[in-house]
């Protein structure tokens, strides 16, 4: 470590061969195999030539979010069910946008990945015989899925994390991303580092700066949760998507985010069991009084309103496909339109489903075959919500008690949330993303298409670290940075970035707070699971003059808090343009309800009279997915002359690979190196 005395300020300077930006599931695997390829090179002490920074080791969604059994998507591993690498690559790419080599790299790399996490511990279940039990999740034609219970991922960021600490690869906490680092431009641009505020040495809004340099750079700073109201991503992960974009990356699919019904005090998904316990769903008035069985008015009977609940646990994201003849995504619409109202949703798990005066009461017996069986099966043909609920998984009612939320006594308030984003930043089949030496992995990597199967966001990031430090450690070596010649560049970025944060105190400047409340606002209006052209485009219009009036006003960020909520805010302002934007560009395509949201129509279907848009008034009217941009994806770059920021275009999804060598080609291509040209 270096300090450097830069505007006036010391600064310290790191250099690493390799600096990985978050400590999620993705980030810590990819540091664990940087370390083990390193090593099997024979470079000695590979852990002084890694290190990961985060904002903070206990957060992002890995260690922060889950359900009621947090999915892990992987290859069939039953001793009966044959299942293949091109099979699962298949169901990734099943409804279009995703691309073949990404898919099939996903499924390869899926077992050992799997293998790799049980190998450091995260108590995936066997059986007596050793296997490794499936169950179907959302989007699955096989039982692929499996669960290390409601907290899977924060095991798997935990077990990693013990791993870097066993090999001794440092990890900076309290560091807030505030720059990324740029040398040359055009065809030569590349990533020569990271810029962070330490967080618990920053006082009094005078900023502490610290420097990561690396001949590459992993980003694995997770999604951009922040930049919805109603989130079940955890609080605080904010992610860097506004700095890559300004640093010159390009994504791919930023439109199809996952939303779905998740509770909102303690932000978790309600999927799985807790859906399949069939609990009762009523509303109350804001006061929490006059409660209300809203859904029973949509449904003929109770045992279809009852089947619908239930099947909302596996078929958990919110998808327009599944809205028309009472399926379980009129659900979603329904809790929606009833907080449209101002009314408040809750789930209560103490009483049945209660239906309208004309229903029979509820019954298990009466309920379809699928869920029947199913509870059957599970041992949980018991007579209330949180009796079936504890017989098939009690450790999802203990997570609810660990923070605060008591299901036997409280009601569970629940929202239509942002959880995931398929999309993100493009990548080729080494997860390099469109800067040479500079890879993007995990959620923050945009790697899926318009629907995934629940649990292969977990597998795609475990594979693409893999597959990076792979690729880094073959083909660009183990040697530490040289800018020397590029330290004008350097200092240029460094002194700018200094005197800006300096302007952080404008009293004329933006609040903070205010700025970071109004793109969530917007975002979730206009860019969450409903979506209408002339909507949208005024949002972006409001999004792009958000983010001028903060280049133009600054902030008014009094103290050390502020000043970082600052710098969020200026990012989070220019990634809710890249996403209104791209929102505006398919919409103008003429795409229609798709993935995991609805668009509305005026000439569209109708879901039910009495379901509302309230934006536009009348009945709720939805337009149908255009099938013909399935073949197509839609990319985004920044461009700060364009009128909105962003340019958009097309480009077609890259096919499966069908090569398939004999072995003695293959090992040649492999010892020569050429499997990474
Ligand atoms: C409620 C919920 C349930 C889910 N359930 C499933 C499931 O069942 N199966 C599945 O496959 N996926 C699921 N997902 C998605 C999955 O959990 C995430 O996609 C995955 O954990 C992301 O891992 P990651 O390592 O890419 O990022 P994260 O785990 O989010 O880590 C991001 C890292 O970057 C750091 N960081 C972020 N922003 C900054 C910044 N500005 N400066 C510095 N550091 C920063 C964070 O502190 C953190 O260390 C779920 C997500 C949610 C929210």
């Amino acid at each position: 470590m270096e300090i450097r005395q830069i505007a006036n300020q010391k600064t310290e300077v790191h250099s690493y061969n390799t600096i990985i930006v978050g400590a999620g599931a993705a980030g810590m695997n990819c540091a664990a195999h940087l370390c083990e390829f390193m090593s099997q090179k024979g470079v000695p002490n590979p852990e002084k030539r890694i290190a990961v920074i985060t904002a903070g080791i206990g957060l992002g969604a890995s260690r922060m979010s889950g359900s009621d059994k947090q999915t892990y998507y992987k290859i069939g591993t039953s001793p009966d069910v044959p299942d293949s690498a091109e099979e699962f690559a298949r169901t990734l790419t099943a409804a279009g946008c995703c691309h073949g080599d990404l898919a099939l790299a996903e499924a390869v790399g899926s077992l050992r990945e799997f293998y790799h996490l049980v190998q450091v511990g995260v108590p995936f279940p066997t059986d007596s015989m050793g296997t490794f039990i499936g169950y179907k999740t959302d989007n699955d034609p096989f039982e692929r899925a499996t669960s290390a219970g409601p907290k899977t991922s924060r095991f798997m960021s935990q077990c990693l994390q013990k791993q870097l600490e066993r090999y001794g690869v440092p990890i900076y906490g309290n560091q807030e991303v505030a720059h990324l680092l740029t040398v040359g431009s055009g065809q030569s641009k590349s990533l020569a580092g990271v810029v962070t505020i330490d967080k618990l040495e920053t006082r009094n809004s005078k900023p502490k700066i610290n420097v990561f340099l690396g001949s590459n750079i992993v980003l694995a700073a997770g999604g951009p949760g922040e930049l919805y109201k109603a989130s079940v991503y955890p609080r605080g992960q904010v992610g860097i998507h506004g700095l890559a974009f300004k640093a010159g990356f390009v994504a791919e699919n930023l439109t199809e985010s996952q939303f779905g019904l998740a509770s909102t005090k303690f932000r978790w998904n309600v999927s799985g069991t807790y859906m399949q316990a069939i609990p009762r769903i009523f509303s109350t008035d804001s006061a929490g009084k006059e409660p209300r069985e809203f859904l029973a008015a949509f449904f003929p009977s109770l045992s279809k309103m009852a089947t619908s609940i239930f099947l909302k646990g596996y078929q958990w994201p919110f998808d327009p496909q599944r809205i028309e003849n009472l399926q379980s995504s009129l659900i979603d619409i329904l809790v929606f339109n009833e907080t449209q109202k101002g009314r408040r949703v809750f789930m209560d798990f103490l009483h049945n489903p209660i239906g309208s005066k004309s229903m029979t009461v509820f019954d298990l017996d009466a309920l379809e075959p699928e869920a029947y069986e199913y509870l059957k099966k599970a041992g949980a043909l018991k007579s209330t919500p949180i009796e079936r609920l504890f017989a098939m998984n009690p450790p999802a009612i203990e997570i609810y008690k660990e923070n605060g939320i008591d299901l036997y006594s409280e009601l569970l308030e629940i929202a239509v949330c942002a959880q995931h984003n398929n999309g993100g930043f493009a990548v080729d089949k080494w997860w390099q993303s469109s800067i040479p030496h500079t890879f993007v992995i995990g959620e923050m990597a945009g790697t899926h298409g318009v629907k995934r199967p629940g649990g292969s966001a977990l597998n795609a990031g475990q594979v693409g670290g893999l597959r990076a430090a792979e690729y880094i450690v073959n083909v660009y070596g183990l040697d530490l940075p040289d800018y020397s010649k590029e330290q004008s560049e350097i200092d240029g970025q460094l002194t700018d970035l200094i005197k800006r944060l300096a302007t952080y105190k404008s009293p004329d400047g933006l609040v903070p707070e205010e700025v970071i409340d109004q793109i969530q606002s917007r975002m979730t209006a206009s860019a969450g699971h409903i979506r209408e052209l002339s909507d949208a485009h005024k949002a972006l219009g409001e999004a792009v003059k958000l983010y001028e009036d903060i280049q133009q006003k600054g902030f008014n960020s009094q103290d050390a808090q502020a000043l970082m909520r600052a710098v969020q805010a200026e990012h989070l302002a220019l990634a809710s343009v890249a996403y209104l934007k791209a929102i505006v560009e398919l919409l103008e395509q003429g795409s229609g309800s798709r993935g995991s949201h609805l668009v509305r129509a005026s000439d569209g279907i109708q879901i039910h009279p009495d379901i509302t848009n309230k934006a536009a008034g009348g009945a709720l009217k939805f337009k149908p997915e255009n099938k013909a941009l399935r073949d197509s994806i839609l990319r985004i770059e920044y461009d700060r002359n364009a009128p909105d920021l962003f340019c958009c275009r097309n480009v077609k999804p890259r096919p499966m690979p069908a090569e398939r060598k004999a072995f003695e080609p293959a090992w040649q291509d492999y010892r020569e190196g050429r499997i990474y040209s």
